[in-house]
Order: structure tokens, then C-alpha cells, then sequence
């Protein structure tokens, strides 16, 4: 009887999301993601992933950020075939992603070649949209807290993880000769303070733990949200500035344009315009309506009219790029909203470039930052620059950069422990991945604080772990 997991990715880093379950000649794979940063590490996209020689029996989704999903078309580009199992909210999700991500692949491929900058010759993109469509006909949507057998040994379950529409935390069974083994993966966690999301459901047992550490060695702080908002707000349009709030369009957008909404009608900020900047977002949002079941009760996305009450009053959805391109120039006081989250691409880049120079402006960071990518470079002035290269060009950085980390999609080391506590039988291994080396390390001495009698492994490099 062989039971091992091979964590190819997001080991001592938050990219790459990549774990293969291995129990007595059935394997499946936990997540399939891209690696996303500095170019040495976005190079580990074009290395293959595991020996050709390793039977992939099914992969299984977390949920549908690419740093999870997005290396899933290169797989099925490279010939792989089987079944993508997540949940029914990932499903809806998934095409959006990436069919996004290849449209900036090849964009990025393209211009590489009119350029002649790239290493390969001609550029390629690391996948298509054929290789989408493959992926996308593989989907295997399943409901929430329903056991689904994968293998006469084998079963799994998608649990509510309160992070993004569908995401899950996965659990496994295996009927093992000495009585059943549970080994649950978290996938990315929430917590309990989000407006729109609701909590991650707690699970009631489990014989290994493979848990997330993003802020593992960090508190959010527990303000109020709209209020802390606000302030950032106000101020800049004080100064007749234009506020640009990059943002995941998948989630993060709605949440967001939610939060200006109370934060109107309590009276804590003007009624300015408000545009959302990317086409991929006003999809997003039609499945942000689709999917109530991983809404917070009361919260728009909840109810059949909550279309009515969710938006700015003032709000503007741009389609082409001709209005994109308008919407740079256009005066403040103005909330912009576009993506990509970390700045790794998209239309955020040509507001950056407008709106950077001046100091009235604000750039509001609200998601998690990797390390490595042009959106931690800018919030934390990695180096103590004060210019951001943005297409080849020197931008200086005069707007005030801020960031809320209240509304991060991930929770903080005490809600991971807190969810961690609520099992009633807790694992006696415990497994850390996703995280920097510090947060990792942390997380590791705060689960060793709750659960003194587990193992405890915090997976600094990818490696294999045997269980069981
Ligand atoms: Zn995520």
C-alpha cells in the first residue's frame, strides 16, 4: 500500500499550486496552477511538470484563480486527457479565467515578436484557446458536500472554503487496510469579516491537513471596512484626484463596487463616477449572481433584485478599448477600477501609466501582492524606486500608493487556526504549503501552538511526503 503526495509547486512560495495524491496506483492532482512572478520563476510554466512516465488519473480544483488552474490548458496542450473534477461555481468560473489568460498569452506572444524580445523564436503563448476548449470540455462540475467516488478506494468531497466564488476546501477518503484515512486539502481560506463571501464551513474531521499559509505570519486588521475605505477615498478626492484600485476582476471587483455603495448611501463619500474597466469582470459578475450559495445572507449577490442595490450609483461599465482608453484621460474626482489584480498584464497598466505621475492620484491595493510581481514592486517600492517600468516605459511614481489588507480574500494566521480548531477530530499531520518561507514557518508554530501532538511540515521546496 503506497500513499504519498508530491507537492510540485507552491512550496515555499504562493504560486504553482500543484500537489499529486498518490494511493496504491490511483493518482489525482490537486490544483493545476501557474507559476506567476519574476520571470526565473514564470519560466518553471515551460519545465515540465512531472516525468512523463507518471499516470495523472484526474485532476481536482480548489478554485479558479490561475495561480491554481491556469497551468490546466498546458496539461491538456501537452496531451494529457482526464477528468477536471471542482465544484459547480469553479465550473461557471474556470472558461472565464482562462480564456482570458490565453487572450493575454498570445497578446503578450504577439508583441514579443513585433518586439523581438523573447528568448523563443518565433514567441509562443504556453497555451491556446483550443487548449481551453479541452479543458472546458473536461469539467466535471460537482455539488457542495457531497461525497463523489473517483476510484473504487477512493472519494471526495468539495466543502466551502469562502474565498472566491466555488472555492473549496477538498477532502479525500481512502480505504485503507487498517480503516478509512482522511486527508484534506484547505485550498485558499476566507474568513468571517468579508460583506459578500460567507465564512469557509468548518470540517468535522480529518487524518492529514494540507493547509494554506498565505498570511501565515500576519493579522488583518479588524476595522471597519467601509469606513477604512472611505477615508482613502475622501482624501484623495479632496485633492481632485482619480482613485485606481487594481483589482482580481473575478471577485475582488464586485466586492469592491459593493463597498463604495455603502460607503455612498452612509453618507461617507460623493457620489463620483465610478468605472469598471474590464470586460472580464462584467462576466464575472453575471456569475457572481449565479452562484447565491456562496453568498452571505443579506449581502446583493444573495437575492434575485440584489442587481439594483450592489452598484455605485454613478457607475460606468467600459466595453471596447476605445472607452478604456477615454477613461485615462478623464479628470477627477473618479474611482477606476480594472484588472489585472497584480498588475502582470491588462488594462490597469495604461491607467497606471496615466494616473502614477501625479500626485492627487491614489493607487489602492486590496489584494494579496506575490512577490516578485510589478504590484509588490509598487506597493512596497521594492528597491526604493521611484519610477515603474510599464511597456518599456519609466513611469514616476508621485500618486499616494495605499493598500487594505481588511479586504484580502485570504484570512490571517488566526483565522486559519480558528478554522483549524473547529475540527472536532483534528489531523495528527499537518502539512504547510502556499506561502513565502516565513509566513510558512509561522504558520507551522501556530498550528504546533494549537495541535501539540500533530506532525507538523511546513514544505519550504517541493518534495514528496509519504503518509499513512
Ligand atoms: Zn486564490
Amino acid at each position: 500500500m503506497t500513499f504519498s503526495l508530491d507537492f510540485l509547486g507552491a512550496s515555499g512560495g504562493v504560486t504553482g499550486s500543484r500537489t499529486l495524491v498518490r494511493f496504491d496506483g490511483y493518482s489525482s492532482l490537486v490544483d493545476c496552477g501557474l507559476f506567476q512572478g519574476p520571470k526565473e520563476v514564470r519560466q518553471k510554466n515551460w519545465e515540465p511538470m512531472l516525468d512523463p512516465s507518471v499516470k495523472i488519473d484526474s485532476v481536482v480544483l480548489t478554485h479558479a484563480h490561475l495561480d491554481h488552474s491556469g497551468y490546466l490548458p498546458r496539461l491538456f496542450g501537452q496531451g494529457w486527457r482526464g477528468p477536471v473534477y471542482c465544484s459547480e461555481g469553479t465550473a461557471d468560473l474556470l472558461p472565464v479565467m482562462l480564456r482570458d489568460a490565453a487572450y493575454l498569452e498570445s497578446e503578450f506572444a504577439g508583441y514579443a515578436n513585433r518586439v523581438g524580445y523573447s528568448n523563443h523564436k518565433p514567441a509562443l503563448p504556453l497555451f491556446t484557446q483550443n487548449d481551453v476548449d479541452l479543458v472546458v470540455k473536461n469539467l466535471k462540475p460537482m455539488k457542495r458536500d457531497e461525497w463523489i467516488q473517483l476510484a473504487p478506494d477512493v472519494s471526495i468531497r468539495f466543502g466551502n472554503a469562502g474565498h472566491i466564488i466555488g472555492a473549496s476546501h477538498i477532502q479525500f477518503t481512502f480505504a485503507h487496510p487498517n480503516g478509512t484515512r482522511i486527508l484534506t486539502f484547505s485550498g485558499d481560506l476566507g474568513h468571517d469579516r468579508s460583506p459578500t463571501m460567507k465564512a469557509p464551513d468548518p470540517v468535522a474531521e480529518t487524518d492529514a491537513l494540507v493547509v494554506e499559509s498565505t498570511y501565515g505570519d500576519r493579522l488583518h486588521p479588524r476595522t471597519n471596512i467601509v469606513e477604512e475605505f472611505a477615508a482613502i477615498a475622501k482624501r484623495t478626492f479632496e485633492r481632485g484626484g482619480v482613485l485606481v484600485i487594481p483589482a482580481f476582476a473575478v471577485g475582488r471587483a464586485q466586492e469592491i463596487l459593493y463597498i463604495i455603495r455603502l460607503a455612498e448611501d452612509q453618507g461617507l463619500i460623493p457620489r463620483v463616477p465610478v468605472i469598471l474597466d474590464s470586460p472580464m469582470s462584467q462576466i464575472a459578475t453575471k456569475v457572481f449572481f449565479e452562484h447565491p450559495e456562496d453568498h452571505r445572507e443579506g449581502s446583493p449577490f444573495s437575492k434575485e433584485d440584489g442587481r439594483d442595490y450592489y452598484l455605485p450609483s454613478n457607475f460606468i461599465a467600459t466595453v471596447s478599448s476605445d472607452d478604456s482608453m477615454l477613461a485615462c484621460m478623464r479628470g477627477g474626482p473618479l474611482i477606476i477600477i480594472s484588472a489585472a489584480g497584480m498588475l502582470n498584464g491588462g488594462r490597469i497598466l495604461h491607467h497606471l501609466k496615466a494616473r502614477l505621475p501625479k500626485p492627487e492620484n491614489t493607487v489602492l491595493f486590496c489584494g494579496y501582492q506575490a512577490e516578485g510581481t510589478k504590484g509588490r514592486t509598487l506597493q512596497e517600492r521594492v528597491g526604493g524606486i521611484d519610477v515603474l517600468r510599464i511597456h518599456h516605459q519609466e513611469i514616476p511614481i508621485e500618486a499616494e500608493i495605499a493598500t487594505m489588507v481588511s479586504l484580502s480574500a485570504h484570512g490571517d494566521w488566526q483565522d486559519i487556526s480558528a478554522w483549524v480548531k473547529r475540527m472536532k477530530r483534528p489531523p495528527s499531520h499537518v502539512i504547510i504549503n502556499h506561502g513565502n518561507p516565513e509566513a510558512m514557518t509561522a504558520m507551522a508554530q501556530h498550528i504546533r501552538d494549537i495541535l501539540p501532538n500533530a506532525e507538523v511540515t511546513p514544505m519550504l521546496a517541493p518534495g514528496r511526503l509519504k503518509l499513512f
